[in-house]
């Protein structure tokens, strides 16, 4: 790209002073007539510019407040004001866009988060949310980088899918029909022969179906997309469109599984933590600021990038379901009586067990594998014992569970079995079948919530607030 002007994040990086600038930025701050502070997005940094009121009319000046675009040129100077090592001498200005501080919303003082995510479209312009979406862009860049290193081929899978059920969570369902006037059938039910595809379609809640189907024949492959789930949950960790990271991987097992996702996760982590060095500093600040008012029991462990090293300098602890339940029921709370669910066997791991284990027993990021079959899909492969499969999740502390993952079931009798049992209907998966009867091998994959890493990796405690425009129950603005 030839820029026609310069980024704040080169300006600041070059070290020639006493060179022409051309900038543009929104303002930030204003003060004294003089000392006009922008920001352009390209950085978290800000870039301080330096008019001489005297050259400029009272009405003119009115116009540069908080949220106004401006343009300006001038000389890059040493600055002898502390909080700055340089700044712009500026020649000429002018106001590209107005932005009247009777209305704007985003003032120079620390808004609260509820308060943003109604002005969803103008939080990206406060310094939080720039440092958010930088860091969110970059761990996405990494994704594809670690998977494009390692031989990997980025499938897209289809959005809009002719799977009913897969046990993934609830559905919206995809239809040109209104509701008012609905075509049925000789039973007087909806017919579906006549809506635009001609089946009942949904929008994905998963891509790994397809993806098995691409790494069954190009071995390694990828999907990074949107994800929809349909789930009436209010959670700080659930979102209705999310995206998802789903590797799968032919002639893979579980243990390899477990070990692509630790080498994965620490290089996105370890990526950022060189990438976005200075907006991870200013969130890890901000985390220090903000917990400085609570006890100091509630406090975090470690500052935020101590935390991330953490990560990238242990290895993950691998455990068995089994192992997990007695763990816990031997635990503290759980003598105590202080878990609102009892763990026992065959249970799904709650929330409060996971981070049990992930912040209070093992103070490391967990992977549990050999969940019961009972609670986990149809596709995940059957053990020996009969009674487990090979699954996998990995649970972090924070956000508690950052992926899910298997060893697929390839035997075709087994599986089959499997989807009778779950009343999974194997008319409309015969092509997810047919690869367990034509070339079958053992394979594996799993899912990263991405926006779950970008929480952790932010510190940021509700998923609403690292995606630009949340989709949750009751909430589709913007
Ligand atoms: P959870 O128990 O937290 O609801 P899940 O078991 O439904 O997760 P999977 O179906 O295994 O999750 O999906 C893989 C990953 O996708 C999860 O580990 C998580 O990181 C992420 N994820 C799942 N549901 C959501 C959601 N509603 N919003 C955001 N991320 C999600
Ligand atoms: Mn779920």
């Amino acid at each position: 790209m030839t820029p026609q002007h310069q980024d704040i994040k080169h300006i600041l990086q070059s070290e020639r002073l006493n060179v022409p600038v051309r900038v543009y930025g929104w303002v930030k701050t204003f003060r004294n007539d003089r000392f006009i502070v922008i920001n352009d997005g390209s950085t978290i940094q800000n870039l301080q510019l330096v008019i001489e009121p005297a050259n400029y009319d009272e009405a003119f000046l009115k116009k540069i407040s908080t949220g106004a675009a401006i343009y300006a040129e001038g000389e890059l100077v040493e600055s002898l004001g502390k909080g700055q090592a340089v700044e712009v001498q500026v020649s000429k200005l002018e106001v590209l866009g107005e932005a009247d501080p009777e209305t704007y919303p985003i003032q120079p003082k620390k808004h609260n988060l509820e308060f943003l995510r109604e002005k969803a479209h103008l939080r990206p312009r406060t310094t939080l949310f720039g440092a958010i979406m930088r860091t969110r862009s970059s761990l996405a860049y990494a994704v594809h980088d670690y998977f494009r290193r390692n031989g990997f081929v980025y499938v897209n899978t289809p959005i809009i899918t002719g799977i009913d059920a897969e046990g993934a969570g609830q559905m919206f369902r995809v239809t040109t029909w209104e509701p008012e006037n609905i075509p049925l059938d000789e039973a007087g039910k909806p017919d579906y022969r006549k809506d635009f595809f001609g089946k009942k379609t949904n929008l994905t809640v998963s891509g790994q179906l397809e993806a098995e189907t691409y790494a069954m024949a190009l071995g390694k492959v990828y999907t990074f997309g949107p994800t929809f789930r349909a789930e009436n949950s209010n959670t700080t960790r659930h979102l209705a469109e999310f995206w998802m990271i789903e590797p799968e991987v032919a002639f893979l097992d579980l243990d390899g599984d477990m070990d692509l996702a630790e080498d994965f996760v620490k290089s996105i982590i370890g990526f950022v933590m060189k990438s976005n060095a200075e907006d991870l500093a200013w969130l890890e600040k901000r985390l220090l600021d903000e917990e400085k008012r609570l006890p100091k029991d509630k406090r975090s462990d470690m500052p935020l990038r101590e935390k991330l090293q953490f990560v990238l300098d242990n290895r993950f602890v691998r455990i068995s379901y089994t192992e997990a339940i007695d763990i816990l029921k031997n635990s503290k709370p759980a003598k105590k009586g202080k878990f609102q669910f009892r763990p026992q066997w065959g249970m799904d791991l709650q929330t409060e067990h996971e981070r049990y284990l992930v912040e209070k027993h093992f103070k490391s990021p967990v992977i549990v594998f050999d969940y019961p079959a009972d609670i986990k899909a149809f596709y995940m492969r059957l053990n020996a014992d009969g009674k487990t499969v090979r699954a996998m999740d990995v649970l972090f502390p924070g956000v508690g569970e950052i992926i899910g993952g298997s060893q697929r079931e390839e035997r075709l009798d087994v599986l089959l079995e499997k989807m009778r049992r779950m009343g999974i209907s194997e008319k409309e998966l015969w092509w997810y079948v047919d690869l367990r009867r034509y070339g079958t091998a053992f394979h594996s994959g799993f899912g990263l919530g991405f926006e779950r890493m970008v929480q952790f990796v932010t510190g940021m405690g509700n998923i609403r607030d690292v995606i630009p425009y949340p989709r949750y129950p009751k909430s589709a603005e913007f």
